[in-house]
């Protein structure tokens, strides 16, 4: 084994404050070849959002820590023990968003927008952060993009939330037998006490199997772990109760009416009773949304969402139904690159521009500048001088042309245009040089 060195009075031993610092557990830096991924979700959703007649909305990335503890719940695992939550030096407890829903809601509440007109429907982007055990497919750090629409009751509009969710895997590039989309209601507050009663005393019964961390939800949170159980050990737990046997007229009325209109626009969906969510705020229609054969695995959902019609009035504002839904871009991105499906990359027109010598480096920049004001994407490399490496790097990036402007060029007021494929080069008029780029690139 190597000696660790001495420190001496010049040369201190490294500590670990010198150390190069380096990604925190569960983050992702998302680097420039990833970002053609990303860009094209974005268009994606900026596309289906301004159809379906959406508006962006941003909200802060850190909220009071209040705003979650009352809206996703007290007693689920984002709010007991995955929040990042601090006490700021002014003594505010505050945490970084683990979701963007309630803070939508809250956005909802502070600006009146109940005073617009209803429904009010936003779509948001942006990070967000769960202290999780990090794992295939669980971040620390990821991103959300979610589509909420609040002021509005009718089994219409949870319809066509789970409409526009598919929209946006199709648009996005996936197939349909590339995802499922799993649907059920969890009914309203007022139909749920007696189910919880009732699942309650049915994992009591069950106690042997499940473990000590699973046995302290039995009281606290029996809807979650039916969700969990029922994931994995399908076997031990399928006589569990079903949330659908005691629903109350109205929820099943409107469930019912939800999945008539899915039928209708033939959306195919998969009922599964045990679907409940790990949010608390949700209420009737929930749903998520699976790559294909990996139902099972809870952390593969791609998006999630449903109603939450009591979320409003519980962040303090009047009663008022709501629903939406959320993806993660990281695993989106993931079941794109899994399926290979090809993203379009729009590139604007480009050319390489090289030069040799001082003056023609200046002319270089000039020219670079009116080709930039014209849309054209530039590469170029001025700090090089040889001819040979500036074109070895316009090969590498493949672009069709370069302009080459040397001392004679500068002299003539013209440029040279190398075809990169056939490596014919032609005298251009400085002056018409963008036009002659333009012409020749269309009839390529
Ligand atoms: P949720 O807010 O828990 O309903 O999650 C909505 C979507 O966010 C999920 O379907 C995932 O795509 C994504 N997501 C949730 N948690 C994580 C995580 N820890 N890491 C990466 N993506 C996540």
């Amino acid at each position: 084994m190597p000696k660790k060195k001495k420190s001496t009075a010049d040369q201190p031993a490294k500590t670990s404050l010198q150390s190069s610092p380096h990604l925190l557990r569960g983050f992702k830096d998302i680097l420039p070849k990833e970002q053609k991924y990303w860009n094209h979700l974005e268009r994606v959703v900026e596309k289906i959002a301004f159809q379906y007649g959406y508006k962006r909305i941003e909200t802060p990335i850190l909220e009071e820590t209040s705003l979650f503890v009352r809206s996703v719940g007290k007693e689920t695992d984002i709010v007991s023990k995955e929040m990042f939550s601090f006490v700021d030096k002014g003594g505010e407890n505050v945490c970084l968003r683990p979701e963007i829903t309630a803070s939508v809601v809250r956005a909802y509440i502070e600006h009146g927008m109940h005073t617009y007109p209803q429904p009010v429907r936003v779509y948001y982007s942006g990070p967000v952060f769960r202290r999780e055990k990090p794992q295939s497919g669980r971040l620390r750090g990821f991103h959300q993009f979610g589509f909420e629409v609040l002021g509005n009751d009718r089994p219409v509009v949870d319809a066509q939330l789970i409409l526009i969710a598919r929209n946006i895997c199709l648009e996005a590039g996936l197939r349909l037998q590339d995802f499922v989309i799993q649907v059920n209601s969890i009914g309203d507050l007022a139909s749920r006490e007696e189910y919880l009663h009732e699942l309650s005393s049915y994992f009591k019964s069950k106690k042997k199997y499940l473990s000590p961390e699973e046995r302290k939800r039995i009281t606290k949170n029996p809807m979650r772990l039916l969700d969990s159980v029922m994931r994995d050990r399908k076997d031990i737990f399928d006589d569990a109760p079903q949330i659908l046997d005691w629903l109350n007229d109205e929820s099943k009325n409107h469930f019912m009416e939800v999945l008539e209109i899915l039928d209708a626009l033939e959306i195919s969906y998969v009922l599964n009773p045990y679907l409940v969510r790990g949010l608390d705020y949700y209420t009737r229609t929930v749903f998520e949304i699976y790559p294909a054969g990996k139902e099972e695995f809870s952390q593969s959902a791609i998006g999630a969402g449903g109603r939450y019609d009591g979320l409003i009035e519980l962040l303090g504002g009047d009663p008022t139904p709501a629903g939406g839904f959320a993806f993660g871009y990281e695993r989106f991105i993931a079941l794109l690159k899994d399926r290979e499906v090809k993203i379009r990359e729009r590139k604007p027109p480009q050319v390489y521009l090289a030069q040799i010598g001082k003056q023609a480096k200046i002319q270089a920049l000039k020219l670079f500048e009116k080709l930039r004001k014209e849309g054209f994407a530039v590469y170029e490399n001025f700090s090089k001088d040889s001819l040979k490496s500036q074109l070895e790097q316009a090969d590498k990036l493949e672009v069709r042309y370069t302009i080459i402007i040397g001392q004679k060029e500068v002299l003539d007021g013209t440029v040279l245009v190398r075809d990169m494929e056939s490596g014919v080069q032609e005298i251009v008029n400085y002056e018409k040089v963008t036009d002659e780029i333009r012409r020749k690139l269309a009839v390529k």
